[in-house]
């Protein structure tokens, strides 16, 4: 179960709850439209939608955003964690039996670990008993997965620490004597695919978040041709 939550531009919010399959929907609709979506370590996501003002043309977009957060927010995925989810998701299909869950015809989750994976909300039971790798539990180990960092400029450095060969600095007294402003920064990826180099820190921190909104599209649109 997801809350979610809807804040229109005018700051105005609404609240409410939806199933997993709901905010699935949800999610693959705003990919397709093309809106921010990103996933929250927590399990949840938050699409953000920018509305050009049309009656003023120098003010800002408005922001819509619609976050879905789990009621039960899924905590660290542990590597212990992984393991069972990935049997749990396997090809053989999983289902609970008894406290367990039985993973294809091979492999079992004991009752104790069954039932927390079950209680944190990173497997689904369906009345059948089928059990499945839920959306939180997708969700918060890609969010794990794709911690990003962005690097704090370095400030006055020499120009020849910067591969600046052009300028001699600044002409100033003092410390920052023959010395020029760096303000460029770095993104960075948990993931170690990825980096980039930004003009400054304000470009480092939307370039980190673009790429968390690449690989959560990615996620649910790979999610959305698996629910057909
Ligand atoms: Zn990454």
């Amino acid at each position: 179960m997801f809350r979610e939550t809807i804040t229109s531009a005018d700051d105005s919010t609404e609240e409410g709850t939806c199933g997993e399959a709901d905010a699935l929907r949800l999610l693959g609709r705003a990919v397709r439209l093309g809106y921010q979506v990103e996933a929250t370590r927590a399990g949840g996501a938050v699409v953000v939608r920018e509305i050009p003002a049309c009656t003023d043309r120098w003010q800002l977009p408005r922001r819509h955003t619609v976050t879905v957060e789990p009621v039960v927010q899924a905590g660290r995925v542990t590597g212990v964690n992984r393991l069972d989810l990935e049997l749990i998701g396997g090809r053989g299909g999983s289902w609970l039996q008894g406290d367990r869950i039985r993973a294809g015809y091979l492999n079992s989750i004991p009752p104790g670990a069954a039932g927390r994976l079950i209680a944190r909300g990173l497997v689904t039971v369906a009345d059948d008993g089928v059990a499945t790798v839920s959306l939180v539990a997708r969700l918060a180990m890609l969010a794990q997965d794709h911690h990003t960092e962005t690097r704090e400029p370095r400030g006055y450095v020499h120009p020849a620490d910067i591969g600046n060969t052009v300028s001699a600095g600044l002409n100033k007294p003092g410390g920052r004597a023959g010395k020029v402003y760096d303000r460029s920064s770095v993104a960075s990826c948990s993931c170690r695919g990825w980096s980039y180099p930004a003009e400054d820190r304000e470009d480092a921190r939307r370039r980190a978040h673009e790429h968390r909104q690449e690989v959560t599209a990615a996620l649910v649109r790979d999610l959305g041709s698996e629910a057909g």
